[in-house]
């Protein structure tokens, strides 16, 4: 009796999840759980026990996670689309974290460049600056259809999380995909509540593509357990480069001969990703010490 499938909606203690077959099913999580400190996600992959009539069924096993984030909190993310636009001004920090947080969990970024009908300009630099760090980048317009198909293409096979500033577009890009008509900027200017508080994650099965929509990458913060030391390994064109420095535990910030510094001050890496990276460095180290306060 026991079946198979994937959760795509939690409130107030019922998960919503969807079998093999597309059918959908509203269970609990028996107690065991909470005693051992396991909380389902949406993404999981679970086993269960169906409900019997009005009856709801019971969650009984959590399947090994493929990837995790805790805030916000959703699993087997295999795909993480960072979504850029001319406007609102890009937050190079946020990409950077999230590129971090995507290598830390092997989760496959793809940097999409939204609203290339206002600026073309845009997806050329950062090209630039991330194809050395292994970061496709593609340019698209949810206004004028440019780059959506390819897009599609890039998302198949994926589960694929939209994450990015507020305002860049990943409503509109969602809706396109889902044919669902989410709330995107222009209405909630209108209602004005703040639809953060009023939106909650699910994951979405649609014409073959399975996107999970949560707002909870808008504002993201690297972990405190992230130690500072392991920093580094998330950035592919610094470990392309490390065996080359003249220490091996350099951090690739003020060490002598450090390789890393080297290729910045040739201009063959960017500078600007460096010093994002310097940036978070000393903010990990921060945090890292203050990890028991
Ligand atoms: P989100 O906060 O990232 O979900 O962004 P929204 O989807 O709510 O979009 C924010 C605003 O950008 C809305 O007014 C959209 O109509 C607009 N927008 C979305 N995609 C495009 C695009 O490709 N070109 C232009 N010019 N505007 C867009
Ligand atoms: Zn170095």
């Amino acid at each position: 009796m026991i079946q198979t499938g994937q959760i795509i909606e939690g409130r107030g203690g019922l998960y919503t999840v969807v079998n093999d077959a597309g059918e959908s099913f509203i269970l609990r999580a028996k107690n065991r759980f909470r005693r051992e400190g396991i909380t389902p996600l949406v993404g999981d992959k679970v086993r269960f026990t169906p409900g019997q009539l009005e009856e709801h069924g019971w969650l009984e096993e959590i399947l090994p996670r493929t990837s995790l984030s805790i805030r916000p909190p959703v699993a087997n993310i295999s795909q993480l689309i960072i979504t850029m636009a001319p406007e609102p001004m890009p937050d190079m920090l946020l990409l950077d974290k999230l590129l971090v947080f995507a290598r830390e969990q092997h989760i496959l970024p793809l940097l999409v460049v939204n609203k290339a009908d206002l600026d073309e300009n845009l997806p050329v630099r950062l090209k630039a600056a991330y194809t050395a760090a292994d970061v496709k980048v593609l340019a698209v317009s949810a206004m004028t259809g440019q780059g959506i198909e390819q897009l599609k293409t890039l998302m198949a096979g994926h589960l694929n999380c939209f994450a990015g500033q507020s305002g860049v577009g990943k409503s509109t890009l969602i809706s396109k995909f889902t044919g669902l008509d989410l709330e995107t900027g222009e209405v909630s200017h209108r209602i004005r509540r703040g639809r953060q508080t009023t939106r909650h994650t699910t994951l979405i099965h649609h014409d073959g593509l399975q996107v999970l929509d949560t707002p909870g990458f808008s504002l993201f913060e690297l972990p405190q357990e992230m130690e500072p030391e392991h920093l580094r390994e998330y950035y592919p064109e610094y470990v392309n480069l490390q065996s080359q420095c003249r220490f091996e535990v350099c951090l690739h910030d003020q060490e002598p001969a450090c390789a890393v510094l080297d290729a910045v001050r040739a201009g063959e890496l960017d500078a600007e990703r460096h010093a994002r990276y310097q940036q978070l460095l000393s903010l990990q180290k921060e945090k890292w010490s203050n990890r028991y306060a």
